[in-house]
């Protein structure tokens, strides 16, 4: 897919609590997070990925041949590959070119300068021991694990510190392929289990057998994942929204009676997701839960699944309200990234939200389908829990920074209020399936995002998005009684915020104000007015401030 030139504006905008909030970067996150002019000139059309994986000495060594349209004639390409793993040769049309390393990045001298349109192709061989994950997914690499028998389980999850940690490319969120294969050659007996569709399967001599996946979709490069292990296999379809759909299950041999259990949880998530945001992204590719040593990720069209089985997040339930063990946490929340975070993909890592909040709101919705509204709207205020307003959700642009955890549960908690503000709910599923439609295999920014939901919605949402997303201010509703006058207004919120909210005043029932952090007055019947409550679907505080307050 294209890159997009993202303009980093957006800090200039900011409100004071994150711009006091100053951290340092470094050249090398502008390398990797920003669109460097080595990278904006070229836009990658396809990857072919092939990588021998040896977990007897915890090594790989392939190529990957990067194929790419000419936007802008340059002779300068920067490649990704973190150390230590070491580029071998770069090659273009049987010619080896000069490259020179600067920490993650191999920058690359063309032979010659190409036409725009022209499309050419550039293999980087590579091999080394690549970082090995100190806590999957968090803080990720390669995993090489052993299952209960000793036997070898190997995967990767590196969302944030990127897929150059194992493969070299333009790891740089707004460029995507059209497509991919993935080859990955592993020892026998272990099976590898990749994104898309198995092509080919060719046993070697030596005691290998390479694995040929192809991806027909544009996929994110954090996305593109390994896993091998002594796997059973079983497969279901889904009668979906755009035909259908297979499912294909992959859990160690082992475990394969509780994933046929477990796994039955699939078709109710997808046909929840597929009502609430539109048909499942991929079906020329498929769907399949891999079981894997990590808790999970969003692999697109190859979920990792770590969660044991179990219903709930490893068992507990993060809303405190037991609606989250109705369900099993990896199943419905990664699956839910197949729609936010892999079909709609972030330009930034900054913008992550789009991805986590989204996911969040998914658990909403899931639980919504399985117990009615009430349900999922409970399920929704309890997982405020999670919150810690500890820093904004937005960190900076164009330096691939990671915003606060709060991108989970403060953001779903945000697009749950946003649905009361819509207050219509066949309207509000529209915009979720209207921002597939209109993102579809897309990167975005938050921005597109907010300005679709938006005008979608007739709502400015501008200051809601700001208020939440860039400070760590809960809004407060401060009120006073004056006989048969009740003044409101906000405060602790974003210049110019404006959200309604609902309240219910005693004797006069429920009302949706529209606060601004100007007074204004409603005349209410009872003396008790004063001891109105609001909606707790809002995320906000509420204070009477009596005879003091507000000048
Ligand atoms: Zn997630």
């Amino acid at each position: 897919m294209r890159p997009f030139v993202f303009l980093a504006t957006v800090m200039l905008s900011l409100p004071a609590p994150l711009a006091a909030q100053s951290q340092t970067f470094t050249r090398a996150d502008t390398l990797r997070g920003s669109n460097t002019p080595e990278r904006a000139w070229w836009d990658v059309t396809f990857y072919d990925l092939h990588v021998r994986v040896r977990p007897a000495d915890s090594s790989i060594a392939g190529w990957n041949g990067i194929t790419y349209r000419v936007l802008d004639p340059r002779q300068d390409m920067q490649i990704d590959l973190q150390p230590p793993l070491e580029v071998d040769s770069v090659v273009q049309a049987g010619r080896r070119l000069t490259f020179r390393r600067d920490g993650n990045v191999v920058l690359v001298r063309l032979a010659d300068r190409p036409r725009v349109g022209d499309s050419r192709t550039v293999t980087v061989h590579y091999h080394g021991r690549p970082r090995v994950a100190r806590r999957a997914p968090w803080d990720g690499g390669f995993v090489w694990a052993t299952d209960s028998l000793g036997r070898g389980w190997i995967a990767t999850a590196n969302e944030g510190l990127g897929a150059s940690v194992w493969w070299p490319n333009k790891d740089y969120l707004a460029d995507e392929p059209d497509s991919q294969r993935i080859a990955i050659t592993v020892p026998d007996p272990l099976v590898n289990v990749s994104n898309g569709r198995l092509r080919s399967t060719t046993r070697h001599d030596d005691g290998t057998t390479t694995y040929e996946w192809f991806v027909t979709a544009p996929i994110n490069n954090y996305n593109v994942t390994v896993n091998a292990g002594p796997y059973a296999h079983f497969s279901d379809t889904l009668d979906g929204e755009a035909g259908k759909l297979t499912l294909n299950y992959w859990p160690l041999d082992y475990h394969l009676d509780a994933a046929q259990r477990q796994f039955e949880q699939v078709v109710p998530t997808l046909q929840c997701f597929e009502h609430w945001f539109g048909p499942y992204p991929w079906y020329a590719d498929g769907y399949q839960l891999i079981e894997t040593p990590h808790l999970g990720m969003e692999h697109q069209s190859a979920v990792a699944y770590g969660n044991h089985f179990l219903n709930g997040y490893r068992g507990r339930d993060l809303s405190g309200t037991g609606l989250g063990l109705q369900w099993d946490f990896i199943i419905v929340h990664e699956t839910a990234h197949e729609w936010w975070g892999n079909n709609i993909t972030m330009q930034d890592h900054a913008d992550m939200w789009i991805h986590e909040s989204f996911a969040n709101y998914a658990e909403g919705i899931y639980t919504e389908c399985r117990l009615g509204k009430a349900a999922g709207a409970a399920y929704m205020i309890g997982v405020r829990i999670g919150i810690r307003n500890d820093r904004p959700i937005i960190p900076a642009y164009g330096v691939n920074a990671g915003g606060s955890g709060d991108m989970y549960p403060k953001g779903g908690t945000m697009l749950h209020m946003i649905r009361q503000i819509v207050d219509d709910d066949a309207k509000w599923r529209d915009i979720l399936r209207g921002l597939n439609t209109t993102f579809r295999r897309q990167t975005v920014t938050g921005q597109q995002v907010q300005d679709y939901m938006s005008r979608e919605a007739g709502v400015d949402l501008s200051r809601v998005f700001a208020q939440y997303l860039t400070t760590t201010l809960i809004p407060e509703l401060q009120y006073r009684l004056e006989g048969t006058s009740l003044s409101y207004r906000w405060a602790n919120v974003v210049p110019g915020f404006d959200m309604q909210v609902s309240v219910m005043v005693p004797e006069l029932g429920t009302r949706i104000l529209h606060p601004t952090e100007a007074w204004q007055a409603m005349a209410v019947p009872s003396p008790r007015a004063a001891e109105l409550k609001v909606d707790e679907n809002y995320y906000v505080t509420a204070r009477n401030v009596g005879g003091q307050g507000g000048r």
